[in-house]
Formats: C-alpha cells, structure tokens, sequence
C-alpha cells in the first residue's frame, strides 16, 4: 500500500469552534466537506482526543471557518497545536457570536457555517460529525487556503491527532554539506527552520543562521521556543 496516494487528496484549512454557556474551544481541521445541499449539511473529522470532541459531543453544535491563504502561521499554530485545556485561544482573535451562540472565528477567514449535529460516526480515533448548517455567509474575497497551499508555501505540518497524520520518512541522502547552514525542526510540530528562506512572518530575512536566530524568537506554527529545537540530520 503507497500511502502517499492520501497526499493526492485535496483538503482545505479550517478553524472548527464549538462549546456551550462560556466554554468554548477551536481548532484547525482540513477535514469538513458538504454531504448535501438540501437540506444543507456538512461533516467534520476530528480526534477523540481533542479538547474541541468534547465540545461537540456534548453541545452538539459547531462552527466552521474557512481560511484564507494570507493566515498567519501563528494563528494556524495556536489553533492547531496548543491545546485549549492550556490556554485561551481566543485572546486577541476577532469572532462574533453567531446563530448558535459559538463564537465564530472572523480574523482571516473568507466564510463561515454554522451546523447543529444531527448524526455521528464513531471512526476509532475520530469522530466524523454530521451538521445541518443553521447559518452561513461569505466574509471576504480572498483565496481560501488549501491544505496543499499550507504545506507547499507555507510549510505547514500535520499535527499528530489530524486524520492525515503520517509519520516522516528518514531523510534519504546523506547528511548536508558541512559549509551549508544547518536546518532545525521544531521537536513539538515538525517546522522545519531552513535559513535559506528565514521567517518572513517572524522578520527573519533568508539567509540568517538557526545560530543567529533573536532568543526571543519562536516556532512560528507552534509557538515553541528555540530550546525546542534540534539540528536536522
Ligand atoms: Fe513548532
């Protein structure tokens, strides 16, 4: 079986927000699609683990927003690999309260739907949630995201609990010149830091050393710090 076929798949980026009374969670998926039009539902994928299942499961609605291209990496990150039982996701995001009470996440995203569960698949690992869309509208003219466009351009990485999670391969040639600046990766999400494209999104111009990065400066997917770091070999 040549599991790279899964890589053949086309997929979007999405901030899925649920929750009930002042609790409320998100996180990203690329796992949503339309089942039909009529009435109009939609099912979500998302890991039994995840804070965001819990949420779902038992208000039984959820939101989803659509990404742009131009979405931050920081954004991604602390939606997809913080955990919301740590930290409030929402500080500092724009949302607005939608039909179903569920702080809809705005800041950078071309749409939105609203659904309420109307059905649930156990899958092992994941739920796939089936939602009859109560609310929905366009919020901009923007490119939304692919999940091709966040790996290829913006080098985005797939946490462990997404349904696409595969494990790396080894690198298959050998180790990079000594004269070549070394790459990192970031030993909580996988971002791989090469300093021959630096970190726009982090003004890091291309060409700065790992070596040479501010002390300060931070995984821009997962929000890591330098320490979190090892030489890629
Ligand atoms: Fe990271």
């Amino acid at each position: 079986m040549n599991k790279s076929a899964f890589y053949k798949l086309s997929y979007g980026l999405y901030v899925i927000t649920s929750g009930k009374e002042g609790r409320f969670n998100g996180q990203i998926a690329n796992t949503v699609f339309q089942v039909t039009s009529d009435p109009p539902t939609v099912a979500v994928s998302i890991n039994k683990q995840n804070f965001t299942h819990e949420h779902i499961s038992s208000s039984r609605r959820f939101a989803v927003s659509i990404l742009e291209e131009a979405t931050p990496m920081t954004m991604i990150g602390r939606f997809g690999f913080k955990c919301g039982r740590d930290i409030n996701k929402f500080e500092g995001i724009g949302t607005r309260v939608g039909k179903t009470g569920i702080p809809i996440v705005i800041d950078h995203a071309v749409a939105f739907i609203e659904a309420e569960v109307v059905g649930e698949m156990d899958c092992g690992t994941h739920t796939i949630f089936l939602g009859r869309v109560v609310e929905c509208d366009v919020l901009g003219a923007a490119q939304p995201m692919t999940y091709a466009y966040y790996h290829t351009v913006k080098g985005g990485k797939s946490p462990k609990n997404a349904p696409t999670y595969q494990q790396a391969e080894p690198p298959k040639t050998a180790e990079t010149p000594a004269a070549k600046a070394a790459r990192y990766v970031c030993s909580v999400c996988g971002y791989v830091y090469d300093p021959e494209k630096g970190d726009p999104e982090g003004n890091v111009s291309p060409g700065t050393r790992f070596e040479d990065l501010p002390e300060g400066w931070v995984c821009p997917v997962c929000g890591a710090g330098k320490d979190q770091f090892a030489k890629k070999g």
